[in-house]
C-alpha cells in the first residue's frame, strides 16, 4: 500500500529504456520516502522482464501475460492499471512521456481523478504548507503543512518559468516523463524482487478488446543522437542546409552524431528526429559542441548535463557560454574547417 509504481513499457520482451530511467528515479524517491518500488508489465511472454527490472531496485513486479495485451491497445491497459492502483492505493505513479504514455497516463489519472503532470524534468520529494492570504497587505495565515510530496517539475509558459507542480490531495500522484531525462542506472545486477502474477480475466471486460492491431509498420531510427558519447549540434546561425555539411564533416573525423536546435529543424537545414531540447531528444553525452546556436532554456534543458560543453558562436554574448566549458568566438565557417583539418592532421 501507498508505494510508488512504475508503468514499464515492453516492446518485443524488452523494457523500454525510458521505463528503465524511471526506475532508477523511482528507487531514488521510494527510497527517500521509505516505501516501496513497484513495477507493472502488461504484455505477453513477459517471464524474462523480472531480470531486467529487479537490477533497477524493484521490490516487486506485476505481471499481466495475455496474447490480447500485446501489442499495446488502450482499453486493457488502462483498465488493469485502473483496478490495480484502486486495489493497491500507491501514492506515486509514473510512466513514460512517449506515445503510449502520453495516451495511458491521461485516461488512468482521467479515471481515478487524480490529475497528472506531463513532460516532467525533474521529480523530487518535499513538503508543502498551504498559504491562506487575506487581502493584499493583511499577513498571511499559515495553514496545514503536507509531508513528501512528488515536487514535478517542468517548464511552463514556453519554457520561460521552471513550475513545480504538486498534488496534496489526491492520489496518486502521477507523471510522465520523457525519454533520455532520467539517467539509467542499475543499482545492483544481482537484485531480487517478488513477482505478482495476476489473473487478467479480473481486471479486462471482452469489451475492452473492440481494437485488435492487425499490422505494425516498425521503423528503426536512423540516428542514434540519445546513445551517441560526441555531439556536434547546430543552429540557426549555421545558415544553410549547405553549410551543415561542414558539421557533418567534423562529425565523422571525430566519430560524433549531428543533431541541431529547432530554428535549424525549422529552417529545415536538419531533419526533426535529430532537434535538441525540451520539444527534442534529451542528451548528455561527454562532449557537446554547439555551433551557432544562441542557448535559449528550451535547447539548454535537453543538453545541460553534457560532461563538456564547447559553444561556437560569432557573438561572445550568447547565453550559452554561460553553460559552455571552452568558447570559440567566431563564425561557423571560419572556425569549423580548421578544427576539421587539425583533427584529421593529429589523427595521422
Ligand atoms: P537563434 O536563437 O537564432 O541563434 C542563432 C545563434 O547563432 C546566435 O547566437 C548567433 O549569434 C549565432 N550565429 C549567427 N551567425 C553565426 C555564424 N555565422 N557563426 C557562428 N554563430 C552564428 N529550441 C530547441 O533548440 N529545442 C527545442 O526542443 C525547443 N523547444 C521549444 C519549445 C517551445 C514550447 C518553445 C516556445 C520554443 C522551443 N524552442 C526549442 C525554440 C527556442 O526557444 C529557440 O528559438 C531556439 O532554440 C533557437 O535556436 P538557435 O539557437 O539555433 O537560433
Amino acid at each position: 500500500m501507498n508505494n510508488l509504481y512504475v508503468y514499464c513499457e515492453i516492446e518485443d520482451g524488452v523494457v523500454a529504456d525510458v521505463s528503465l530511467e524511471l526506475l532508477t528515479k523511482g528507487r531514488s524517491l521510494a527510497t527517500t520516502l521509505g516505501c516501496q518500488l513497484e513495477a507493472v508489465a502488461i504484455g505477453h511472454h513477459l517471464n524474462g522482464i523480472g531480470t531486467q527490472v529487479f537490477p533497477y531496485g524493484v521490490d516487486a513486479l506485476h505481471l499481466f501475460d495475455d496474447a490480447r495485451l500485446y501489442p499495446y491497445t488502450s482499453l486493457p491497459h488502462t483498465a488493469i492499471l485502473v483496478k490495480l492502483f484502486e486495489d493497491e492505493k500507491p501514492q506515486i505513479a509514473l510512466m513514460g512521456a512517449t506515445s503510449i504514455g502520453r495516451d495511458l497516463g491521461p485516461r488512468v489519472s482521467s479515471a481515478l481523478g487524480s490529475g497528472l503532470t506531463a513532460d516532467c524534468t525533474s521529480l523530487e520529494i518535499g513538503d508543502h504548507e498551504d498559504k491562506k492570504w487575506g487581502k493584499i497587505g493583511e499577513t498571511g495565515e499559515i495553514g496545514k503543512t503536507h509531508k513528501n510530496l512528488l515536487y514535478q517539475i517542468r517548464p511552463a509558459f514556453g519554457g520561460n518559468i521552471i513550475a513545480t507542480i504538486i498534488n496534496p490531495d489526491c492520489r496518486p500522484q502521477m507523471a510522465t516523463v520523457r525519454e533520455g531525462v532520467m539517467k539509467k542506472e542499475m543499482l545492483d545486477a544481482n537484485r531480487k524482487g517478488k513477482t505478482i502474477r495476476h489473473e487478467v480475466k479480473n481486471y479486462v471486460n471482452d469489451t475492452d478488446f473492440v481494437v485488435s492491431i492487425i499490422d505494425r509498420q516498425m521503423e528503426k531510427s536512423k540516428t542514434n543522437i540519445k546513445g551517441a558519447s560526441i555531439i556536434v549540434a547546430g543552429g540557426y546561425g549555421v545558415g544553410s542546409k549547405e553549410n551543415f555539411r561542414l558539421l557533418y564533416d567534423l562529425a565523422s573525423v571525430i566519430g560524433a552524431e549531428v543533431g541541431g536546435s529547432r530554428a535549424a529543424v525549422d529552417a529545415g537545414f536538419i531533419e526533426h528526429e535529430r532537434q535538441i531540447g525540451q520539444t527534442g531528444v534529451t542528451v548528455r553525452p561527454k562532449l557537446y559542441i554547439a555551433c551557432g546556436i544562441s542557448g535559449q532554456i528550451q535547447h539548454i534543458s535537453g543538453m545541460q548535463e553534457s560532461s563538456l560543453i564547447i559553444s561556437i558562436n560569432n557573438d561572445p554574448n550568447a547565453p550559452v557560454n554561460a553553460i559552455a566549458d571552452y568558447i570559440i568566438t567566431g563564425t561557423i565557417e571560419d572556425v569549423l574547417p580548421k578544427m576539421i583539418t587539425s583533427y584529421k592532421r593529429n589523427k595521422k
